[in-house]
């Protein structure tokens, strides 16, 4: 069968053409968005015009070009619900942060642990990235300080490092007041089985969603995760660096309402997340991860072919594909790539406690790469394979 036919080539190449930067640099394959995303043009051009044009500061003047920020703000906020298929838009509450950790700090402090009594429990996945699993125990650590001991229960994981959800079942108690979970594995690329949660929390547990690599990466349908939070970044997805967002529900406890004072908004930041979306939306989400799980598997089947490498994953990815060398350090074998002009992420992925014990190379390929650069990291990897 044919991964690559050629209208999906065209697709591709179409896309591929609007990013200035891969255009700019052909000898570079970047391959290290699960990190940050390129940029595409019209994402650059809203931000250059809003700049240019009607540039003020948002839901504090009285001018027009502050009214039109205003309104850009809150059109945003539309923008993301229609994004993310909120079923129930005029329930939920969009907040727009600096990013993930960001958000996931926001909604443990400002929402969750006001909440929290003694004896309570949450949940926390710590072998997800360790932004998944601080914010929470930051949570608990201001309860300990009013002297409340809440429970900290790691998630429990399966032979694959998705959720087991049958050991959540037995965990899950009356005291149980927030499961935290991830959409996509930022080590692993899988899908995690988010849409089970749900079943096993009952209806009143709230689950929150990092979703740092599941938005911009695949359609997002609220009414089929069934959570009540999903915090991410936009930089990840094809917006600019600094913002992000809390998604909330509004269903299970309090509405989410930031605590204190939160300042002017990114306004440059909103308006790049806004034309994302556009932009996505327009690419098509199903196809884009249609394209990376393409690219994923090639290099995944490549890899076994060289018996040097070891993966990391054990289900199929959405084209994050984790691996070492068996006798070269990681470390080592990112310089040695990116001198053959690959980027790839070479270190531990800031992934949590019960992540993995050594470092591996990450490669994260979007839309914009093509099977032909995944080609050439596999002829680099293959020509040091059994050489040490
Ligand atoms: N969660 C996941 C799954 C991630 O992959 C990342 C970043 O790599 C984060 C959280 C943190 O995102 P940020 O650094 O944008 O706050």
């Amino acid at each position: 069968m044919n991964t690559f036919p050629d209208q999906l080539r065209r697709w591709q190449r179409e896309l591929r053409s609007q990013f200035p930067l891969i255009v700019a640099n052909p000898e570079v394959a970047y391959l290290d968005s699960a990190a940050t995303s390129q940029k595409p043009q019209a994402v650059l051009d809203a931000v250059v015009s809003y700049l240019t044009t009607g540039n003020a500061d948002a839901a504090r003047g009285t001018y027009p070009w502050a009214n039109r920020t205003t309104a850009r703000v809150e059109l945003a906020r539309d923008r993301l619900r229609r994004f993310v298929d909120d079923p129930r838009p005029q329930a939920s509450g969009v907040h727009f942060v600096g990013g993930t950790t960001d958000g996931l700090r926001a909604v443990a402090r400002d929402w969750l642990a006001p909440q929290l009594r003694d004896g309570d429990e949450i949940i926390v996945p710590f072998a997800d990235h360790a932004a998944n699993g601080g914010a929470w125990l930051e949570a608990a650590e201001l309860l300990r300080r009013q002297g409340a001991h809440v429970r900290v229960t790691p998630m429990p994981y399966d032979e694959a490092h998705d959720y087991d959800t049958a050991r959540l079942a037995e965990l899950v108690s009356n005291r149980t007041r927030l499961i935290a979970a991830t959409h996509v594995h930022h080590v692993y690329g899988t899908e995690m089985v988010v849409h089970r949660l749900r079943a096993v929390a009952g209806s009143d547990i709230p689950i929150c969603l990092d979703a740092a690599q599941g938005v911009g990466h695949l359609p997002l349908s609220m009414t089929e995760l069934d959570v009540d939070f999903v915090v991410f970044s936009g930089h990840k997805a094809m917006a600019l660096p600094g913002i992000g967002a809390i998604w909330a529900r509004n269903a299970r406890g309090p509405a989410y309402v930031p605590a204190g004072w939160t300042g002017s908004p990114n306004t440059t930041g909103v308006i790049s997340l806004a034309a994302a979306f556009d932009w996505l939306d327009g690419a098509g989400l199903g196809r884009v991860a249609h394209w990376t799980t393409a690219l994923g598997a090639r290099l995944t089947e490549g890899l076994r072919t060289l018996p040097s490498y070891e993966l990391l994953g054990r289900r199929q990815s959405l084209g994050i594909v984790a691996f070492r060398h068996r006798a070269i350090d990681s470390h080592d074998l990112g310089f040695i790539l990116a001198s053959e002009g690959l980027l790839v992420r070479a270190d531990g992925h800031c992934q949590g406690d019960q992540g993995e014990k050594t470092a591996s190379v990450r490669v994260s390929p979007h839309v914009y790469n093509t099977p032909e650069e995944v080609d050439r990291l596999l002829a680099v990897l293959a020509g040091l394979d059994r050489s040490w």
